[in-house]
């Protein structure tokens, strides 16, 4: 049976290459290749993995009538960044609700906020995590109020709409293992809010990848993320009722989130120079560096041992590194 998949609007530069990584293979593959999926060139500006889920999103909000979007993140957020730029490109309004203090400078994703023309609020982490999901239903109903409609986009645009542009990209991959001759893989993603590790994990089984999907958490623990797959997978059931049922094993590698989310430590950065240097790939601080190097952990010990390729999700960061240039040197 084919997948009906919903409306999707054309934002990402797909599909993204699939790219062998020689000098990586050789240095740390102990006789297994290494492979990037490279979604940080799912665009220039939309670079990373929210504008896959935002294809989905967005087209969501159109068919609603909406005229604006709502959503939520750090202050260095991708999704944040990615979601006013497409708003801006679609014609939308963005209204962000930022977690922390509003910065003295203006740098990386947040000038692209700005510069896009989003509607800004720094809300204080005291403040933003015990009530964020009555601050964005405020915000939606104030909308409201003044005749306006407001889609609510939950933390990275993670749930049953979101999941669908990752259940695509494993669609994606899918093609790109039969021109590589891959035959059986490991996949190795950052995990942050889930919904790219679900997408993942759902498309694998949809579209019978032969593929194990392995996510490393940036964030919480194993067992938070056990539990948002799931919830995104649910909700993803829920609003697509013909959607043939998946049962989900969620994989993940958790002891790489180090002292926090968003703060890396001294390995970390020394990994990103290194990979910058050999392969020209450049990842981030907060997400693609601990993930890789997570990834790199665990096949020094021997979990991808049963497959010859891995293959690691580059999900973009590139203006959140430049936010944190100061620790790379
Ligand atoms: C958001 C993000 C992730 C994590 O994806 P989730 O779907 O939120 O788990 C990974 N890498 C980068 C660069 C991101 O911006």
């Amino acid at each position: 049976m084919a997948l009906q998949y919903p409306r999707r609007v054309d934002l990402a530069r797909l599909p993204t290459p699939l790219q062998f990584l020689p000098r990586a293979t050789e240095k740390w593959g102990q006789g297994q290749r290494l492979w990037v999926k490279r979604d940080d060139l799912s665009g220039c500006l939309l670079s990373g993995n929210k504008v896959r889920k935002l294809e989905f999103l967005l087209a969501h909000a159109q068919d609603e009538g909406c005229d604006t979007l709502i959503t939520c993140g750090g202050i260095q957020s991708n999704h944040c960044r990615a979601t006013a730029l497409v708003a801006a490109q679609a014609g939308l309004s963005a209204h962000l609700l930022l977690r922390g203090e509003r910065p003295d400078e203006s740098d990386g994703n947040y000038f692209l906020d700005q510069l896009a023309g989003a509607h800004i609020e720094c809300i204080p982490a005291a403040e933003y995590l015990p009530n964020l999901n009555a601050l964005l239903a405020a915000r939606q109903r104030s909308y409201a109020e003044q005749g306006r409609k407001a889609l609510i986009i939950p933390t990275g645009g993670s749930d049953g709409i979101g999941v669908w542009g990752y259940i695509a990209a494993a669609q994606e991959l899918a093609s790109d293992f039969t021109e590589a001759g891959i035959t059986a893989a490991h996949i190795v993603t950052a995990s942050g809010s889930g919904g790219t590790q679900a997408g993942l994990a759902l498309g694998a089984e949809l579209h019978q990848l032969p593929a194990s999907v392995w996510g490393v958490n940036v964030c919480d623990d194993a067992a938070y993320f056990d539990n948002k797959i799931h919830q995104d997978a649910s909700d993803w059931a829920q609003r697509y009722p013909g959607v043939p049922q998946v049962t989900l094993k969620p994989r993940v590698l958790d002891g790489y989130v180090g002292e926090g989310y968003g703060k890396a430590g001294p390995e970390i950065f020394d990994l990103i120079r290194q990979l910058a240097r050999l392969e020209g790939l450049v990842l981030d601080p907060v997400y693609t560096g601990k993930a890789f190097y997570g990834m790199l952990q665990e096949l020094a010990q021997g979990r991808f041992a049963d497959c010859q390729d891995i293959v690691f999700v580059h999900t973009g960061g590139i203006f959140g590194l430049m936010a944190q240039r100061q620790d790379c040197f």
